[in-house]
């Protein structure tokens, strides 16, 4: 089936003794055993819940995975899926990071003895040189936040194969409507559900799909140890927001496009960040995914001019998250990549010109005069000071 008929349908037909089209949310935390040594499938709603296995076995389905796990958050997941790796292994990482991804990274694993190398992920090469022997697993972000930078899925993963690492991919960013990372030889895939996925900025969730029996049988265990497992009111509302996410993906897409163009053409915007905007980019993003998103960013003319374009937006928020259906803009500097080192930021070019946009489901004619209005003003007052 089409991913829209599969999403659509989540929750449907599942509910099999009333026929609930959209499936109830069950809070019970304990489950009666019908017998001694049997169980109905679920026993204690850590290890399994009815509402949370119907959105587990949808986001399962829609990254074509073998299983699905539903976390309380995007990190959540994360540091579910880290308890893969022990004392003493190394990983490499996606060089722009999400910043809270560095942070646990930085700041808690590496007191557990991981250790973490960021590489530019477009070189092969230098993807090669950062391998130790004590590499284990390969960790990445395409397209990357918040650069939009394109990594190569199919050529790192078979350089993961060939060295028998891990392979995992945070898809938040496209979702599986417009990239299926397992298809392109990935272990593992997480997200931050509460973006793109939940669609409303209503609900904090994450989600990890394996690719095969032993990761999941690896990652149950770890989901139930660790215990960081989605409530089963979040995981209803998950399911809700995303029966329409191919088609918000597509608005946010059309509007993210008709922003670029109007952004290219603004005498105060010096640069414009979206995939599809560069030939390298564009090339690998044709080939492994089916679009390129609702995320942009760009880089105005003068640092001055941010505060007042900033305070001069009156539809679109300036707000930390993105993936809703409310346009948010971000000033990534002293929001999302806070906690990466200045040195690092400055390599991956996050500069305190550039501005990080989630593009909503608005008309776009809105936030086009939105984002004209401010850089108007911005610029009379930058050239002021
Ligand atoms: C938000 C985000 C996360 C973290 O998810 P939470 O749900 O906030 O815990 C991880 N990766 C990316 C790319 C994100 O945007």
């Amino acid at each position: 089936m089409h991913k829209q008929t599969e999403l659509a349908q989540i929750g449907n037909r599942k509910d099999h003794e009333t026929g609930a089209v959209n499936f109830p949310v069950y809070h019970s935390t304990a489950y009666q055993h019908p017998g001694l040594g049997r169980s109905t499938g679920y026993d204690y709603t850590r290890t399994a819940n009815p509402t949370r296995s119907v959105l587990e076995d949808a986001i399962a389905r829609l990254e074509e995975g073998e299983a699905g796990f539903a976390c309380s958050s995007g990190m959540a997941a994360i540091q579910t899926v880290m308890g893969l790796f022990s004392q003493g292994d190394h990983l490499i990482v996606s060089l722009d990071l999400y910043g809270g991804t560095y942070r646990l990274f930085e700041k808690v694993l590496t007191r557990y003895g991981l250790s973490f190398t960021y590489v530019d992920l477009r070189d092969l090469d230098a993807v090669r040189e950062a391998a130790t022997h004590r590499t284990r697993g390969i960790f990445i972000e395409s397209p990357t936040n918040p650069l939009m930078r394109v990594t190569d899925l199919a050529a790192v993963c078979r350089l993961a194969r060939e060295h028998d690492w891990l392979s995992i991919i945070d898809n938040t960013f496209m979702t599986p409507y417009f990239q299926r990372p397992l298809q392109l030889g990935a272990d593992v895939v997480i997200h931050s559900a509460t973006k793109y996925l939940g669609g409303h900025n209503d609900v904090l969730a994450g989600l990890i799909v394996t690719a095969t029996k032993k990761l999941s049988e690896q990652v149950a265990d770890l989901h139930n140890a660790l215990g960081a497992t989605l409530g089963p009111q979040d995981a209803w509302l998950l399911m809700r927001g995303l029966k329409t996410l191919a088609l918000r993906m597509e608005k946010h897409q059309e509007n993210a496009l008709a922003l670029c163009r109007f952004l290219e053409n603004h005498p105060g915007v010096e640069k414009v960040f979206y995939p599809s905007l560069f030939p390298r980019e564009r090339e690998v993003q044709e080939r492994q995914a089916t679009g390129s998103g609702g995320m942009l960013s760009f880089r105005v003319k003068d640092e001055e001019m941010v505060e007042t374009f900033l305070s001069s937006l009156q539809v679109i928020a300036f707000a930390e998250s993105l993936g809703g259906v409310e346009s948010l803009i971000t000033y990534p500097v002293t929001q999302t990549h806070a906690d990466i080192p200045e040195e690092i930021r400055n390599r991956v070019g996050v500069c305190p010109r550039l501005l990080r946009m989630s593009v909503g489901i608005e008309h776009a004619d809105d936030l086009i005069a939105d984002l004209a209005w401010a850089l108007d003003r911005s610029q009379v007052t930058g050239s002021m000071n």
